[in-house]
C-alpha cells in the first residue's frame, strides 16, 4: 500500500519537519543539554550527532553572549517564547557564527520538559551589516575631516574585527614607488613600524614588498619556513608573525600605492571569508590614501604659488605672524621682511613673451632660494614681488643678506641660449619698530621697495617714516592729478612780462594752478613734478598750451595786438615725440601766429645736446620763440648756448633776489646779460620785486623784467588791468 499523506503520522510530519529543515534544529533537556540535533545543525555548528547529545549548549555559544542566552532559556523553561541572536563558536576552528534563534517549550500536559529550537544561521546577513557599517564609519570619518592617520588606523581595526586573532597593517608606497613607508599598524608592536618603514619593493622582500612589486597577492602561511622572509625573519619571528599575507592597494590607474597586510601569531592561510574582507578592506585603503593625496595636493595648492612651488601670500601671512609672535624683543631680536619687485620684468615678459618671463620667474626664484637657509620663509606674493622673512636678524645682516640677492642676479639668467639680465628692488621692514603685525609690516616693506625703485632700481632701502609720509602724499595727489582735468580743476594765471625800454607789457607768462576740493590750492612746485613721472604732463602740458593760447587770441582782438605768451614745458613734454606737431595744432586752434608764443624751457632739458639740438631746430622752424627758464642755477656755460637758436635768457630769481645788496650777484646778473648781448640774446630777469632791483637791472640794460614789482600772476580777467607803474 501506497503511504498516503492523510494517513501518515502526526510524529512523521514533524520529523521531517525537524530533520530536513534548512535552519538547524535542537531540542535541550531542562538543564541545557543537547537531546536532538538535526543535520543543519551539525552543518552549522561542526559538531557530530553523537559528540552534540549529551553536551550543554553552555559550551558552544560564544563567552560574550553566554549570559543573555542562559537568559532567554530560562525564561523558554518557564513557559515563554523567545526569539533572539546569539552567536556561538564552530567546532575546532573556533569561527563565530550568528545565529537566529527561535525557542518554544517542550510542553507536555502542563509540564515543560524541555526546550525546542530552530537555529537560523545569520552569519552572512550579519557580516555583510558588520561591513557595510564599517566603511560607511570610515567613509564618514573622511567626510568629516578626520586626519589620514585616524582613517588609516580605522581601516586595520576594521579588518582585525572580521579576523580572529589578526593583526593587520598598511603600508604606503614612496613617490617614487620604490620602498614602503610605514602607514598604520596600531596593534603590531612598535618597533614593527620602524622594522617596516622604508621597506624596498622588490620581488624577494617579505610578502608586504613582494606584493607591491608583483602587484598581486603574496600569501606566506608560514614566515619561519617561507624563503621569502628569509632577511626578515628574524624581526618577524621576534615579534611572533607566523604568517603573513599582503595584497597591493592599487590607485584607480593600477599604479601601486600600498599594502595590506595581515599577519598571524600561528600558522595559516586564508579562508574564503578572509579574502573577501581583504578584498573590501584594500578598496577602502585605496580610496582612503588616493582621497588623502588629493586633499594633500589641494591643501598644498591653497597655500603655494602654483608656478614656482613657493609658499603663497596666504602661508607667507600665516608663518610671518607666527614668527613675530616667537620673536623674543625683550631680548633684542629683529626680524626682517624684505619685499622684492624684480625691475622691468614687464618689459620681459612683454617683449620675450609670457611663457618666458614664467621661467626667468622659476630661475630667479631658484636663485634666491639657494643662498636663502633652508628654514627660511621665502615666497611669492603675486607677479613678479617676492617676500623673504629674516628671523633672529639684525639690520646689518638683512642688508648683507639683500646685497648678496642683488649679486645673485648680476650674472644673466640664460633660457632658450638667450642671456637674460634682470634685477631687483628690496624694501626692507623690520619688527618691532615698523609694525606689529605681518600686514604692517609687508605694507612698509613695499613703501621701501618703492624708494628702492626711486633710487634707480637694482638696489635695496630701508623703510623710512618720512619717505612714507611723503610718498602717501604724493600717492594721493597722484590720483587727484588724474582727475583734475575732466574734472576742470585747472586754471591759468598769467604774470606781465615788462619791457624795460618801453616800459610796457609786453607778454604774459601762463602759470597753471591747481584747485583741488580735498587739498585747496596745489602750488605747481608740489605736483608738477608728480605729473611728470606719472606722464601725466602730457595731456596737462597740452591744456595749458591751448587755453594760454586761446586766451592770446582773445587779448589780441582786444586791442594787445602785440602781446606774446609763454608757455613752460616740462622735460618730458620736451622729449614727447608728437612735440612740435602738437604746438602747431594748438597755434591752429587759437589762430595765433607761431612768433607770438614763446616756450620756455631749463637748461636741464638740454642735456642730451644732440636730441635737444634737433628738437630746438624743429621749433624755430615752427616760428616758435625760445626762452631758457631758470638760467644760472643749471650747470650750462653761456657758450654752449651759442648751440642752440635761443631767443631769450631768464635770470633766475635767486639771482635778482639780492642783487641790489650783494656786489657778487650783481656782477653774475651783469655777466650774464653782457655775454647773452653778445650772442644777440636778451635777457628777462625774473622775481623783481623792488624798485631799486629793477633799477640796477635797468642800468645793466636788461631787456624784460617780470615779478612782483609788477604784478603777481592773475587770472586773465585781472590782466588786462594792471598798470606798468611809471618811472
Ligand atoms: P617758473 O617758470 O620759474 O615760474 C615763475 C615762478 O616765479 C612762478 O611761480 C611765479 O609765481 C613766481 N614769481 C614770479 N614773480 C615773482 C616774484 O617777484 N617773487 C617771487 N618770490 N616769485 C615770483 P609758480 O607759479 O608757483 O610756478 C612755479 C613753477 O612751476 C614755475 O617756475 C614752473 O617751473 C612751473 N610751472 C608753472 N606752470 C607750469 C606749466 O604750465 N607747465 C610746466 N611745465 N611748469 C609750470
Ligand atoms: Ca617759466
Ligand atoms: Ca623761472
Amino acid at each position: 500500500m501506497q503511504p498516503d499523506i492523510n494517513n501518515s503520522s502526526f510524529f512523521d510530519v514533524y520529523q521531517s519537519l525537524f530533520n530536513f529543515n534548512h535552519d538547524g534544529c535542537y531540542a535541550l533537556d531542562k538543564d541545557g543539554n543537547f537531546i536532538l540535533f538535526n543535520k543543519a545543525a551539525i552543518e552549522i555548528t561542526g559538531y557530530p550527532l553523537d559528540e552534540a547529545l549529551g553536551m550543554n549548549f553552555v559550551s558552544i555559544v560564544h563567552e560574550d553572549f553566554l549570559e543573555e542566552t542562559i537568559g532567554h532559556f530560562k525564561r523558554v523553561v518557564n513557559g515563554e517564547r523567545e526569539r533572539f541572536e546569539t552567536v556561538i563558536k564552530r567546532k575546532e576552528t573556533g569561527e563565530q557564527v550568528n545565529l537566529l534563534l527561535t525557542v518554544v517549550p517542550i510542553k507536555v500536559g502542563d509540564e515543560i520538559l524541555g526546550v525546542v529550537g530552530c537555529a537560523q544561521d545569520i552569519s552572512v546577513n550579519k557580516r555583510l551589516e558588520a561591513m557595510l557599517s564599517g566603511k560607511n564609519r570610515i567613509l564618514k570619518m573622511m567626510a568629516k575631516g578626520a586626519s589620514f592617520q585616524e582613517v588609516l588606523d580605522e581601516i586595520v581595526f576594521f579588518v582585525e574585527s572580521f579576523t580572529s586573532s589578526a593583526h593587520c597593517s598598511i603600508l604606503i608606497a614612496d613617490q617614487e614607488g620604490k620602498r614602503l613607508m610605514h602607514g598604520s599598524s596600531p596593534n603590531l608592536p612598535p618597533a614593527y613600524h620602524s622594522a617596516v618603514d622604508g621597506l624596498p619593493i622588490g620581488e624577494y622582500a617579505g610578502s608586504c614588498g613582494r606584493a607591491a612589486f608583483i602587484k598581486e597577492s603574496v600569501v606566506v602561511t608560514d614566515t619561519e619556513a617561507d624563503p621569502l622572509w628569509e632577511d626578515y625573519r628574524d624581526i618577524a619571528l621576534s615579534y611572533h608573525l607566523k604568517a603573513c599575507w599582503s595584497s597591493p592597494v592599487f590607485d584607480d590607474d593600477h599604479k601601486v600605492i600600498g599594502t595590506l597586510n595581515i599577519y598571524y601569531c600561528r600558522v595559516s592561510s586564508p579562508l574564503e571569508n578572509d579574502r573577501e574582507i581583504i578584498e573590501q578592506a584594500t578598496n577602502l585603503t585605496s580610496l582612503v590614501i588616493q582621497h588623502y593625496e588629493a586633499k594633500k595636493k589641494i591643501d598644498f595648492m591653497a597655500y603655494h604659488d602654483a608656478l614656482t612651488s613657493l609658499p603663497n601670500r596666504r602661508l607667507f601671512d600665516e608663518r610671518a605672524q607666527k614668527a613675530i609672535a616667537e620673536t623674543k624683543v625683550e631680548d633684542g631680536e629683529k626680524l626682517c621682511l624684505m619685499f622684492l619687485d624684480l625691475d622691468r620684468f614687464k618689459f620681459v615678459n612683454d617683449s620675450l613673451g609670457h611663457s618666458i618671463g614664467d621661467r626667468l620667474l622659476v630661475e630667479v626664484s631658484d636663485k634666491f632660494k639657494q643662498i636663502l637657509d633652508k628654514g627660511t620663509l621665502f615666497s611669492r606674493q603675486g607677479g613678479d614681488e617676492f617676500t623673504i622673512l629674516l628671523e633672529h636678524t639684525t639690520k646689518e645682516q638683512a642688508q648683507d643678506m639683500a646685497r648678496v640677492i642683488l649679486e645673485t642676479l648680476e650674472e644673466p639668467i640664460v633660457i632658450d641660449g638667450t642671456d637674460i639680465f634682470i634685477s631687483t628692488s628690496i624694501g626692507m621692514s623690520f619688527y618691532p619698530e615698523d609694525g606689529e603685525d605681518a600686514e604692517m609690516l609687508l605694507r612698509k616693506a613695499d613703501v621701501a621697495m618703492y624708494q628702492a625703485k626711486k633710487q634707480g632700481r637694482n638696489n635695496f632701502q630701508a623703510y623710512d617714516v618720512m619717505l612714507d609720509a611723503r610718498a602717501y602724499e604724493e600717492m594721493q595727489i597722484e590720483n587727484d592729478l588724474r582727475k583734475a582735468l575732466e574734472r576742470d580743476e585747472f586754471v591759468l594765471h598769467y604774470q606781465p612780462i615788462v619791457n624795460l625800454c618801453k616800459h610796457e607789457i609786453k607778454g604774459a607768462e601762463a602759470l597753471i594752478r591747481w584747485e583741488n576740493e580735498r587739498i585747496g590750492m596745489v602750488p605747481p612746485d608740489q605736483f608738477i613734478p608728480i605729473a611728470e613721472e606719472t606722464g601725466l604732463i602730457i595731456p596737462i602740458g597740452e591744456w595749458v598750451l591751448k587755453t594760454a593760447l586761446v586766451q592770446l587770441k582773445k587779448w589780441h582782438a582786444n586791442g594787445m595786438k602785440d602781446l606774446t605768451m609763454s608757455v613752460n614745458l616740462s622735460i618730458r613734454q620736451f622729449y614727447q615725440p608728437n612735440l612740435i606737431s602738437m604746438i602747431r595744432e594748438a597755434l591752429g586752434l587759437a589762430g595765433v601766429e607761431p612768433h607770438f608764443l614763446t616756450i620756455e624751457i631749463t637748461e636741464s632739458m638740454t642735456m642730451d645736446v644732440e636730441k635737444a639740438s634737433v628738437i630746438l631746430r624743429e621749433l624755430k622752424k615752427l616760428g616758435v620763440s625760445i626762452s631758457i627758464d631758470d638760467f644760472g642755477t643749471g650747470y650750462s656755460s653761456l657758450s654752449y648756448l651759442k648751440r642752440f637758436t635761443i631767443d631769450h635768457l631768464k635770470i633766475d630769481r635767486s639771482f635778482v633776489r639780492d642783487i641790489a645788496e650783494n656786489k657778487s650777484d650783481e656782477n653774475i646778473a651783469t655777466t650774464i646779460i653782457l655775454m647773452a648781448h653778445n650772442l644777440g640774446i636778451s635777457v628777462i630777469a625774473e622775481g623783481v620785486e623792488t624798485e631799486s632791483q629793477l633799477n640796477l637791472l635797468k642800468r645793466h640794460r636788461c631787456n624784460e623784467a617780470q615779478g612782483y614789482h609788477f604784478s603777481r600772476p592773475v587770472p586773465a580777467e585781472e590782466f588786462t588791468r594792471i598798470k606798468v607803474p611809471s618811472l
